[in-house]
């Protein structure tokens, strides 16, 4: 099956490639991806629009580019300025009910952290302690119900780089917590 490419800020679409890939090689059926970078997971939506197989969930800020948004399978599009208790409310209000309606084989996350308040081009407000309370939460949802999980680090365009090093690196200090009290997770 060739793998169409959508082309915005980066030219491949890693989680669909690895969605596909771990397919065609019979290792997953379904595949859940969540999307949490600032931006709507636009591309991951067209190449799946037609493919029951992998479901697309994006929560994004709602203003920010695209301007025109595609269909994923579930968009939860957010305020600008939405801070953390209200951005972690609303995670907690859909991930959990999606997880047990899709089932997946695997969950594939990516933990863009272009949501901070000091993201140049976010215009979310969450802050160091929110991105690593939304992985973690992400993480031991997913763990809770016996779904695997695998990881990647999204957008960041801060002008800090060490910041933006640090956010980034709160995906994996939130994994390491999780991979210590379970075996559970694969390529985190
Ligand atoms: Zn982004």
């Amino acid at each position: 099956m060739p793998f169409p490419i959508w082309v915005g800020v980066c030219i491949f679409n890693d989680l669909a490639i690895a969605a596909r890939v771990l397919q065609t090689l019979g290792l997953v059926q379904s595949v859940l991806i969540v999307d949490l970078d600032v931006h709507q997971g636009d591309g991951t939506a067209v190449i799946f629009a037609d493919d029951p197989s992998v479901f697309t969930f994006s929560m994004h800020c709602e203003v920010n580019f695209p301007g025109t948004k595609q269909q994923s399978d579930l968009d939860v599009p957010l305020p600008a300025g939405m801070e953390d208790e209200a951005y972690l409310q609303t995670l907690a209000a859909h991930l959990p009910d999606l997880l047990d309606r899709v089932q997946p084989d695997l969950v594939l996350y990516d933990a863009g952290v272009d949501s901070h308040f000091d993201d140049r081009l976010g215009k979310l407000a969450l802050s160091d302690r929110g991105l690593f309370c939304r992985d973690m939460q992400v993480l031991t949802t997913c763990r809770q119900r016996g779904y695997p999980i695998a990881c990647v680090i999204g957008g960041g365009y801060a002008d800090d780089f060490e910041a933006l090093v640090y956010r980034h690196s709160l995906l994996h200090r939130a994994a390491g917590d999780v991979a210590a009290q379970s075996q559970f997770l694969i390529g985190a």
